[in-house]
């Protein structure tokens, strides 16, 4: 591990296929955070990409001490990125932001003083005016839907971009679930929040790794990770059908025993046959969700795998996430208690 020294600030960036954009993020942030504090890093994250990231991250930690990456060993997803950036910074105070740009680095100087005091969590809110109309309208639609059905609540144009104190951070670290729905958690550990709001910014360079399908799953996985009630939603309608059909079956009795059954009803046979199977996979498809959640949560499997980072690759650790955050603490009570002696 590296020496548990304590700094003022941690920059926690999951990194993609992100080359085109890595250059001119390493400019602006040095600019940047040099304005803020002496004492901060820079954690680059390298998420099993297929370009040239990671040949620049390496150079970027050899020319630039404040400068340090992580490697994956393979494409985990942003999640995962971001908490193995997480579980390695030794910040009193983190920012967590996307390596495009998109999260403008300028307004740390803004979020950051909002940390002191009250707040635990200080988050960018974007605005949506770049964005594609499509999309806009469907994360309206898909937050108010998602407030009826979550219990934290969530709100459009808050993402990942923010600054939290070590406190939250620890929390997070603290959370071992496997299926990480980043968004719901930050909104689970609470701590008073301050929201600022920033002017949506078009990706500089590179393209994004976002298509609708992810979107919708993204979406289904908001739902799913924070509550049960998509089980029970299938109880509802399980009992509507069910009523429904037994009106439907009386009436047809009646109308046989009244006129004799003339017609065999081959439509609505059909109709049907095709609607309640339509209905039951959609029903095995919600218990499908949560069972395989809880199948992915029984494997305890670590969250990420570490194959190289800027500590050297004899300390380079292969971590799991609850073993990150046990690992945290040891050096929080080491650096403690380093300075009560001191
Ligand atoms: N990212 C990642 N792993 C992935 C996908 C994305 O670490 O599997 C990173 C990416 O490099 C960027 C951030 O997550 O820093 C946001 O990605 P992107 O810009 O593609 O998403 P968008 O801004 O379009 O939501
Ligand atoms: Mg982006």
């Amino acid at each position: 591990m590296v020496a548990p020294t304590r700094l003022d600030l941690s920059v926690v960036i999951p990194c993609y296929n992100e080359e085109d954009s890595l250059p001119r993020l390493v400019e602006v942030l040095e600019a940047e955070l040099g304005e803020i504090t002496d004492s901060y890093e820079v954690i680059l994250v390298d998420d099993g990409s297929r370009d040239s990231t990671l040949a620049l991250l390496r150079e970027v930690a050899a020319t630039r001490p404040r400068f340090r990456y992580l490697a994956l060993s393979r494409n985990f997803g942003k999640e995962s990125a971001m908490l193995a950036g997480l579980s390695q910074a030794r910040g009193d105070r983190v920012a967590i932001m996307d390596a495009d740009l998109q999260h403008p680095p300028h307004l740390l100087a803004q979020m950051l003083p909002l940390l002191d005091g009250e707040y635990s969590q200080v988050v960018a809110r974007r605005t949506r005016t770049n964005d594609p109309a499509v999309r806009t309208w469907l994360s309206r639609i898909y937050y108010k839907l998602m407030n009826r059905l979550v219990d934290v609540e969530l709100q459009d144009g808050v993402g990942d971009f923010r600054v939290l104190d070590r406190m939250a951070v620890r929390a997070l670290l603290a959370l071992g679930e496997t299926n990480r729905f980043s968004k719901g958690l930050f909104a689970w550990i609470g701590f008073p929040t301050a929201v600022v709001d920033y002017e949506n910014v078009s990706r500089e360079a590179g393209a994004t790794k976002w298509r609708l399908r992810d979107l919708f799953n993204y979406g289904i996985d908001g739902v799913v990770s924070f509550n049960y009630r998509p089980l029970r939603m299938s109880i509802w309608l399980g009992l509507l059908v069910t009523v429904v059909a037994a009106g439907y079956a009386a009436w047809v009795l009646l109308d046989a025993v009244w006129h004799g059954n003339a017609v065999p009803g081959y439509v609505t046979t059909i109709c049907v046959v095709t609607g309640f199977g339509g209905v039951q996979l959609i029903i095995l498809g919600v218990i499908g969700e949560y069972l395989g959640r809880i199948y992915a949560e029984t494997k305890r499997r670590p969250l990420f795998l570490l194959k190289e980072s800027s500590n050297g690759p004899d300390d380079t650790p292969v971590t799991a996430v609850l073993g990150a955050a046990h690992e945290l603490e040891q050096q929080d009570l080491a650096a403690h208690g380093r300075s009560g002696q001191a």
